[in-house]
């Protein structure tokens, strides 16, 4: 297994995935998806709310902002010595108490702890007229974007395969592929049809290139072939904040290795 990354930031990145099975490029999108943890929050007492909002929704929005989770530092709630019950280290309280006239923000989160904080602090909860009043105590812990999708780490998370694109001696260069291409990725080179320098990867698999060539009257097949690397993949993966993007990808990497020992070693006891 192969990764190249050609753009990595905190929120953002892209890279190739090479020398796997599409089987296991999706099982790392999964991962990345569905089993890295990420703090959310559950569980809230409400002790006054003279918002428009319902308790309901009030809650429902505190649930979705994203906090900066250190994964190494907590332990899963349902994995916990507490079983379930709540303790430092699998749980983390929040509280708020705003008075309007104004629009109550995520940064008016107050968190017990110095780490887990509101990834952003300009995420709008509800806007308060003159004396309404929202105070609250929350809990939050860390569970798995495969339990609810306010506790995936990621809002996007996917890849396609990498493109190939070959011809064969009947492209007399006409060109007529180079007009409808919508990433403007072709040109001819020669009297030969190419791909511009660099862009491979921008390549959509659209085909549109193909379906030209054919209404040129070449015959049944397009003298241009659109096909995959069915071993190199191009992912792109974007952060809700919760974990940097180097991080997701780390603990996705270490899910997929923990989950493959565990099977290695069933598979052992079952045929000694
Ligand atoms: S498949 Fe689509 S994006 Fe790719 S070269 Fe052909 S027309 Fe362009
Ligand atoms: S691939 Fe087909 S449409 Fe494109 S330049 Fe060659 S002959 Fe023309
Ligand atoms: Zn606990």
């Amino acid at each position: 297994m192969k990764i190249e990354f050609s753009s990595l930031e905190e929120s953002a990145a892209s890279f190739i995935l090479s020398d796997v099975s599409i089987a296991f490029a999706n099982a790392l999108r999964r991962a990345m998806t569905s089993e890295v943890m990420a703090f959310a929050i559950e569980d809230v007492k409400i002790y006054d709310n003279t918002s428009a909002l319902f308790d309901e929704i009030l809650t429902h929005r505190l649930g979705l902002i994203p906090l900066v989770t250190d994964p190494d530092n907590f332990v899963p709630r349902s994995q916990c010595s507490c079983d379930g019950t709540g303790c430092p280290r699998c749980t983390v309280t929040l509280t708020m108490s705003v008075e309007g006239p104004c629009v109550v923000m995520s940064g008016d989160l107050v968190s017990q702890d110095a780490f887990v904080q509101p990834a952003e602090d300009k995420i709008p909860i509800v806007k308060l007229e003159k004396s309404q009043k929202v105070v609250i105590e929350a809990q939050a812990y860390m569970e798995r974007g495969i339990e609810h999708a306010k506790w995936s780490p990621v809002t996007v998370c996917g890849y396609k395969n990498y493109p190939a694109i070959t011809h064969d001696e009947r492209c007399d260069g006409c060109g007529l592929c180079v007009e409808v291409c919508p990433k403007d990725i072709l040109q001819v080179k020669g009297s030969v049809i190419g791909v511009k320098d660099g862009v491979l990867e921008l390549c959509s698999l659209c085909r549109l290139c193909e379906l030209a060539c054919l209404n040129s009257g070449i015959g049944n097949e397009p003298a241009i072939h659109i096909g995959m690397d069915e071993r190199k993949f191009l992912f792109t993966v974007e952060s809700a904040g919760a974990l940097p993007t180097v991080g997701i990808i780390k603990h996705g990497l270490l899910f997929l290795k923990n989950h493959s020992d565990e099977l290695h070693e069933a598979l052992s006891e079952i045929r000694g």
